[in-house]
Protein backbone atom coordinates (compact mmCIF):
# COMPACT_ATOMS: atom_id res chain seq x y z
CA UNK A 1 0.00 0.00 0.00
CA UNK A 2 1.14 3.19 -0.61
CA UNK A 3 2.10 5.91 2.38
CA UNK A 4 -0.65 8.46 2.69
CA UNK A 5 1.27 10.06 5.19
CA UNK A 6 3.74 11.49 2.82
CA UNK A 7 0.88 14.01 2.26
CA UNK A 8 0.09 15.37 5.92
CA UNK A 9 -1.31 18.29 4.48
CA UNK A 10 -4.16 17.02 2.89
CA UNK A 11 -7.26 16.03 4.42
CA UNK A 12 -8.68 12.39 4.87
CA UNK A 13 -11.54 13.44 2.00
CA UNK A 14 -9.18 14.73 -0.60
CA UNK A 15 -6.77 12.14 0.36
CA UNK A 16 -9.82 9.51 -0.39
CA UNK A 17 -10.54 11.05 -3.79
CA UNK A 18 -6.92 11.26 -4.67
CA UNK A 19 -6.63 7.52 -4.19
CA UNK A 20 -10.15 6.83 -5.74
CA UNK A 21 -8.29 8.46 -9.21
CA UNK A 22 -5.26 7.13 -8.72
CA UNK A 23 -6.56 4.01 -8.59
CA UNK A 24 -8.98 4.11 -11.76
CA UNK A 25 -6.10 5.46 -13.78
CA UNK A 26 -3.53 2.98 -12.73
CA UNK A 27 -1.46 4.77 -11.15
CA UNK A 28 -1.35 2.83 -7.95
CA UNK A 29 0.18 -0.33 -9.62
CA UNK A 30 2.94 1.98 -10.96
CA UNK A 31 3.46 4.15 -7.43
CA UNK A 32 4.09 0.65 -6.21
CA UNK A 33 7.52 0.69 -8.83
CA UNK A 34 9.04 2.85 -5.87
CA UNK A 35 8.14 1.15 -2.76
CA UNK A 36 11.63 -0.18 -1.53
CA UNK A 37 10.87 -3.21 1.35
CA UNK A 38 13.48 -2.78 3.64
CA UNK A 39 12.16 -5.16 6.30
CA UNK A 40 13.66 -8.42 4.49
CA UNK A 41 17.15 -6.70 2.99
CA UNK A 42 20.09 -7.44 4.83
CA UNK A 43 22.67 -4.67 6.93
CA UNK A 44 24.28 -2.84 4.32
CA UNK A 45 24.21 -0.83 0.91
CA UNK A 46 21.48 -1.66 -1.35
CA UNK A 47 21.45 0.41 -4.74
CA UNK A 48 17.93 0.97 -6.75
CA UNK A 49 17.72 2.57 -10.23
CA UNK A 50 15.20 4.41 -11.66
CA UNK A 51 14.46 5.80 -15.20
CA UNK A 52 12.70 9.04 -14.61
CA UNK A 53 9.72 10.39 -17.45
CA UNK A 54 6.66 11.71 -18.12
CA UNK A 55 5.24 8.52 -16.90
CA UNK A 56 6.83 9.34 -13.37
CA UNK A 57 5.10 13.09 -13.02
CA UNK A 58 1.98 11.60 -14.30
CA UNK A 59 2.03 9.95 -11.23
CA UNK A 60 1.45 13.59 -9.21
CA UNK A 61 -1.55 15.59 -9.27
CA UNK A 62 -0.47 19.00 -11.28
CA UNK A 63 2.87 18.24 -11.72
CA UNK A 64 5.33 20.81 -11.94
CA UNK A 65 7.40 19.10 -14.62
CA UNK A 66 5.95 17.30 -17.19
CA UNK A 67 8.66 15.49 -18.90
CA UNK A 68 12.22 14.71 -19.05
CA UNK A 69 15.05 12.12 -19.39
CA UNK A 70 16.54 11.51 -15.58
CA UNK A 71 18.00 8.85 -14.13
CA UNK A 72 17.76 8.05 -10.36
CA UNK A 73 20.09 5.80 -8.15
CA UNK A 74 18.23 5.63 -4.41
CA UNK A 75 21.42 4.05 -2.13
CA UNK A 76 19.90 2.57 1.17
CA UNK A 77 21.99 1.95 3.91
CA UNK A 78 20.80 -0.26 6.09
CA UNK A 79 21.39 -0.65 10.04
CA UNK A 80 19.40 -2.08 12.85
CA UNK A 81 19.13 1.43 14.49
CA UNK A 82 17.92 3.28 10.82
CA UNK A 83 18.34 3.50 7.24
CA UNK A 84 20.39 6.18 5.52
CA UNK A 85 19.46 6.98 2.16
CA UNK A 86 20.97 8.98 -0.84
CA UNK A 87 18.94 10.53 -4.01
CA UNK A 88 21.39 10.82 -6.75
CA UNK A 89 19.35 12.54 -9.81
CA UNK A 90 21.07 13.54 -13.06
CA UNK A 91 19.01 14.44 -16.34
CA UNK A 92 17.20 17.21 -18.20
CA UNK A 93 13.87 17.99 -17.18
CA UNK A 94 11.30 19.86 -20.03
CA UNK A 95 10.29 22.91 -19.48
CA UNK A 96 8.95 26.39 -21.33
CA UNK A 97 11.53 29.19 -21.35
CA UNK A 98 10.20 32.74 -19.61
CA UNK A 99 11.53 34.52 -21.81
CA UNK A 100 10.63 33.61 -25.65
CA UNK A 101 8.53 30.61 -24.47
CA UNK A 102 10.54 28.35 -26.29
CA UNK A 103 10.82 24.58 -25.56
CA UNK A 104 13.99 23.88 -23.39
CA UNK A 105 15.18 21.36 -21.58
CA UNK A 106 17.17 22.17 -17.68
CA UNK A 107 20.00 19.99 -16.59
CA UNK A 108 19.10 18.56 -13.01
CA UNK A 109 21.75 16.99 -11.31
CA UNK A 110 21.10 16.66 -7.18
CA UNK A 111 22.34 14.69 -4.42
CA UNK A 112 20.34 14.50 -1.03
CA UNK A 113 20.20 12.37 1.53
CA UNK A 114 17.16 11.45 4.15
CA UNK A 115 17.16 9.94 7.30
CA UNK A 116 14.67 7.36 8.52
CA UNK A 117 14.91 6.29 12.42
CA UNK A 118 12.29 3.46 14.11
CA UNK A 119 10.21 4.69 16.34
CA UNK A 120 6.22 4.00 18.22
CA UNK A 121 4.31 6.11 15.19
CA UNK A 122 5.27 8.01 12.15
CA UNK A 123 6.81 11.39 12.34
CA UNK A 124 8.55 13.93 10.39
CA UNK A 125 11.40 15.23 13.06
CA UNK A 126 12.63 17.54 10.40
CA UNK A 127 13.04 17.63 5.84
CA UNK A 128 15.59 15.06 6.33
CA UNK A 129 14.22 12.92 9.27
CA UNK A 130 11.52 10.96 9.23
CA UNK A 131 10.34 8.26 11.84
CA UNK A 132 8.88 5.03 10.67
CA UNK A 133 6.72 2.94 12.82
CA UNK A 134 8.88 -0.37 13.87
CA UNK A 135 6.16 -2.50 12.33
CA UNK A 136 6.63 -0.24 8.87
CA UNK A 137 8.49 -2.74 6.13
CA UNK A 138 8.55 -0.46 3.26
CA UNK A 139 9.04 3.04 2.14
CA UNK A 140 7.72 4.82 -1.06
CA UNK A 141 10.31 7.24 -2.49
CA UNK A 142 8.60 8.79 -5.48
CA UNK A 143 7.68 11.85 -3.54
CA UNK A 144 11.00 12.44 -2.45
CA UNK A 145 12.42 11.73 -6.05
CA UNK A 146 9.74 14.32 -7.36
CA UNK A 147 10.77 17.07 -4.63
CA UNK A 148 14.14 16.84 -5.29
CA UNK A 149 14.06 17.09 -8.81
CA UNK A 150 11.71 20.56 -8.52
CA UNK A 151 13.85 21.95 -5.82
CA UNK A 152 17.04 21.61 -7.68
CA UNK A 153 15.49 23.68 -10.68
CA UNK A 154 16.50 27.16 -10.97
CA UNK A 155 13.50 29.88 -10.26
CA UNK A 156 13.74 31.14 -14.06
CA UNK A 157 13.92 29.53 -16.59
CA UNK A 158 15.76 31.16 -19.61
CA UNK A 159 17.58 29.54 -22.90
CA UNK A 160 21.48 29.81 -22.04
CA UNK A 161 23.94 32.22 -23.92
CA UNK A 162 26.21 30.99 -26.30
CA UNK A 163 29.65 30.14 -26.10
CA UNK A 164 30.05 33.76 -27.60
CA UNK A 165 27.53 35.27 -24.88
CA UNK A 166 24.49 35.50 -27.15
CA UNK A 167 20.87 34.91 -25.92
CA UNK A 168 19.87 30.97 -27.67
CA UNK A 169 16.19 32.37 -27.19
CA UNK A 170 13.76 32.03 -30.34
CA UNK A 171 14.44 36.09 -31.58
CA UNK A 172 11.77 35.87 -33.81
CA UNK A 173 9.48 34.99 -30.67
CA UNK A 174 11.15 37.68 -28.89
CA UNK A 175 10.62 40.76 -31.50
CA UNK A 176 6.94 39.32 -31.86
CA UNK A 177 6.61 39.48 -28.26
CA UNK A 178 8.08 43.08 -28.18
CA UNK A 179 5.46 44.54 -30.95
CA UNK A 180 2.94 42.93 -28.60
CA UNK A 181 3.16 44.30 -25.59
CA UNK A 182 4.22 48.30 -27.11
CA UNK A 183 1.31 47.81 -29.71
CA UNK A 184 -0.82 46.40 -26.83
CA UNK A 185 -0.28 49.97 -24.85
CA UNK A 186 -1.13 52.30 -27.45
CA UNK A 187 -3.92 49.90 -28.49
CA UNK A 188 -5.80 47.00 -26.90
CA UNK A 189 -7.82 46.50 -30.16
CA UNK A 190 -4.25 45.61 -32.57
CA UNK A 191 -4.87 41.96 -33.70
CA UNK A 192 -2.13 40.06 -34.94
CA UNK A 193 -2.35 36.75 -37.30
CA UNK A 194 -0.38 34.21 -36.18
CA UNK A 195 -0.31 30.59 -36.39
CA UNK A 196 1.68 29.81 -33.56
CA UNK A 197 0.18 28.17 -30.79
CA UNK A 198 2.59 29.65 -28.29
CA UNK A 199 1.69 33.18 -29.31
CA UNK A 200 -1.63 32.66 -29.18
CA UNK A 201 -1.29 31.06 -25.48
CA UNK A 202 0.71 34.09 -24.81
CA UNK A 203 -1.88 36.18 -25.40
CA UNK A 204 -4.42 34.49 -23.55
CA UNK A 205 -2.17 34.95 -20.47
CA UNK A 206 -1.37 38.49 -21.12
CA UNK A 207 -5.14 39.41 -21.77
CA UNK A 208 -6.11 37.01 -18.71
ZN1 LIG B 1 14.17 31.47 -24.61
Amino acid sequence: MFEIKNYPILSHKSIFLYFCKVFIEGKVDRLKDYNISYKGLKDGMHKFEYQIGAPFFNLFEEPLVESGTLNAVVTLNKSQKMLVVDFDIKGTVSSICDKCMGPMEIPVESSDRMYFNFGIEYSEQSEEIIVLPYEEHQINVAQWLYEFIIVSLPLRHVHPDDENGNSTCDTQMLEKLDEYLVGDENSSQEQEETNDPRWDALKKLINK
